[in-house]
């Protein structure tokens, strides 16, 4: 008995039929790995080993990474600007603040100078709309530390 040899057994090619289902999401870089989310910005499926965790969701490692990145830091900048009127609003104390200590010193300077001087008496009355300055930004300071007012101050002393 010889062996009958036939080239090859199924002449028929397996043919690949390539998986396009859309309910299964796969990871774009790991076939068959199942995608426990998708890339914030190119939105391709990702498995766990490959999903960059960020703050705003997952991103492609290395490639969307950047990008996601980003736009989380734009985001944090809109934030930054809105404490930062918060700031321009803790500085408008100290500006008026300032101008109380102004206002008042130069008050009481043009008062005094103007009693020192017998001949010259109406020059203390300059005094009194420095005076009244002086009181009406103390109370726009103190109406401002009220707005502004936060507990726990964060800045830290170290010099
Ligand atoms: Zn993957
Ligand atoms: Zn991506």
């Amino acid at each position: 008995m010889r062996p009958d040899f036939r080239g090859g057994g199924q002449g028929a090619v397996k043919r690949r039929t390539r998986r396009t289902e859309v309910s299964v999401v796969e990871c774009f870089y790991h076939a068959g790995a199942p995608a426990v989310g998708s890339c914030r910005a190119c939105l391709k499926g990702l498995c766990r080993r490959c999903a960059v965790e960020l703050e705003a969701g997952l991103a492609c490692p290395e490639r969307c990474e950047p990008l996601v990145r980003a736009v989380v830091a734009s985001l944090q900048q809109t934030l930054r600007f809105q404490s930062v009127s918060t700031g321009l609003l803790r500085s408008a104390r100290g500006l008026w603040l300032g101008l109380t200590v102004v206002a008042l010193s130069v008050g009481l300077f043009v008062v005094a100078w103007g009693l020192s001087l017998p001949a010259f008496r109406e020059i203390s009355l300059l005094g009194i709309p420095f005076l009244v300055l002086g009181f009406l930004s103390a109370r726009l300071a103190r109406n401002t530390r009220a707005g502004a007012e936060r507990p726990g101050s964060t800045e830290g002393s170290a010099a």
